[in-house]
C-alpha cells in the first residue's frame, strides 16, 4: 500500500497556505526595516526595569547568536544611549557590545567597548577573559598565553604558548620555540598540543629514538581519551611528510631530515607495547605497521583490539581490508564491497564530546561550542 504514499494527491488549499506563510515571514525573515523599527519600539517600552533590560539584553545576544550582528549592536547601542540607563545596565550593555564586536571581527573596536565597561564597572576578571580571548584571534599569542595564565586557567595558557613556538618555528626562531614548548607543558602537564608538537619536530629532525622518549612521556601525561591525538597527529604529520617528498624540495625545507617510516615503526611499536591494552592505542599501532609492511602483525593488533570492543567499526574495517583478497568473490559482491568501504572510509572520525560537532581532523578547541580537549574518538557508529 505505501505507493499510495506517493501518489496521494496534495491537499487543495497546500499552495495557498505556504503562500500565506511565506507572506507573512515570521520573525526571522522580517524586512531589516521593519526589524529596527520594532527593535526601536521595544527599546521604548524596556525602562529601567530590570527584568525588561535584561531580556533586552538576551535578545541581541540571541540575534549575536544567530550571526546577526548588526542587529545586536544595535540592540545594545539604543540601551547605551539612553539617558539615566543605570551604571551597571550602561557596563552590561557595553560588554555584551564588545562580545558583538569580537563575534563580528571587529577587534580594535570590542577591546574599546571592553575597555569603557570596565570603567563602569563590569566585572575585572570577565573583562581579562574576554581580552585574553581577543588577544588570542588576533594571533598575540604571547599576550593570550599571559593572559590565561594570570586568569588561572592553564590549559588555554599551554594552548597559545603552542601557538606561539609554531610561529617560532616558522620564523626559524627553534631555540625560543622549544622553550615555549616546554612552557607550555610545565603550565599544563595534560597540554597533547603541545605534547604532540614536540613529536612533530623530533619526527622532522629524523630522532626517532627521541620520538618514541616523548611519547612514551606523552602518554603517561595527556588524560587517557586523549591520547589518541597524538598518534593521530603524528600520523598526519608523516602523511603530509611523504606528500611534501614526492615533490622537488629546496635546500631549507623542513622536510628533507625525517625519519623512515621504518625508524618511527621500529622505536614507537614497543613504547605502545608498553601501555595497558587500549583500543586505540592498539589500532594506531597496527596503522604504523602497515606502513612498513607489517601484516602479520596488524592483523593480530587488530584484532586485539576488537576482543577489547566488538564493535570499532575501524579495526573491523581494516581486518577486512586485509583479508578481502583471500575471498573468492564474484565481480559484482566485489564491486558492492569496494562502495562500501570507500564510504565507510569517508566516516568523519573524530567528534566533541560536549556539543556533538564531527570532524575529520583533530581539534583541540571544538570549532563550534569553544570547549577545551573534548574530542573524541568515534569508535562506535552511535557517537
Ligand atoms: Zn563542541
Amino acid at each position: 500500500m505505501a505507493w499510495k504514499l506517493f501518489s496521494r494527491k496534495k491537499p487543495s488549499g497546500f499552495d495557498k497556505n505556504l503562500k500565506a506563510a511565506r507572506d507573512a515571514g515570521g520573525g526571522e525573515t522580517l524586512p531589516v526595516q521593519d526589524t529596527r523599527a520594532a527593535i526601536e519600539e521595544l527599546s521604548q517600552v524596556v525602562k529601567n526595569d530590570p527584568e525588561a533590560v535584561e531580556i533586552y539584553l538576551a535578545l541581541g545576544s540571541l540575534y549575536r547568536s544567530q550571526g546577526e550582528i548588526e542587529r545586536a549592536i544595535q540592540i545594545r547601542n539604543s540601551l547605551i544611549v539612553r539617558p539615566g540607563l543605570e551604571r551597571e545596565f550602561k557596563a552590561r550593555a557595553l560588554f555584551e557590545l564588545g562580545r558583538d564586536f569580537r563575534r563580528g571581527g571587529f577587534l580594535d573596536r570590542a577591546e574599546k567597548a571592553f575597555q569603557e565597561a570596565r570603567s563602569y564597572g563590569q566585572d575585572p576578571s570577565v573583562i581579562h577573559h574576554e581580552m585574553a580571548r581577543l588577544a588570542a584571534e588576533r594571533g598575540a599569542y604571547e599576550l593570550a598565553a599571559e593572559s590565561y595564565g594570570q586568569l588561572g586557567l592553564p590549559l588555554p595558557q599551554a594552548h597559545y604558548l603552542v601557538r606561539l613556538a609554531m610561529d617560532f618555528f616558522e620564523e626559524g626562531g627553534d631555540s625560543q620555540a622549544h622553550r615555549a614548548l616546554r612552557h607550555a607543558i610545565r603550565a599544563y602537564p595534560g597540554a597533547v598540543e603541545a605534547w604532540l608538537e614536540q613529536l612533530n619536530r623530533s619526527y622532522m629532525a629524523g630522532n626517532a629514538r627521541k620520538v618514541a622518549d616523548i611519547m612514551r612521556d606523552a602518554l603517561n601525561q595527556v588524560a587517557p581519551e586523549l591520547r589518541f591525538v597524538l598518534l593521530e597527529g603524528l600520523t598526519q604529520t608523516l602523511n603530509k611528510a611523504k606528500r611534501e617528498l614526492g615533490q622537488p624540495l629546496g635546500d631549507d625545507s623542513p622536510w628533507t631530515k625525517v625519519c623512515s617510516d621504518e625508524a618511527i615503526a621500529e622505536a614507537l611499536l614497543p613504547v605502545l607495547q608498553g601501555q595497558e591494552p587500549d583500543v586505540l592505542l592498539l589500532s594506531y599501532g597496527a596503522m604504523f605497521m602497515l606502513r612498513v609492511g607489517d601484516i602479520e602483525n596488524a592483523k593480530i593488533w587488530l584484532e586485539k583490539a576488537l576482543v577489547l570492543r566488538p564493535s570499532f567499526w575501524l579495526a573491523r574495517l581494516e581486518l577486512f581490508e586485509l583479508s578481502k583478497d583471500d575471498q573468492t568473490l564474484t565481480p559484482f559482491y566485489k564491486e558492492q564491497l569496494s562502495f562500501f568501504m570507500s564510504r565507510a572510509r569517508e566516516v568523519r572520525r573524530f567528534y566533541c564530546g560536549r556539543c556533538g560537532l564531527k570532524r575529520d581532523q583533530i581539534f583541540f578547541n571544538c570549532p563550534r561550542c569553544r570547549s577545551w580537549h573534548s574530542i573524541a574518538f568515534r569508535t562506535d557508529f552511535s557517537q
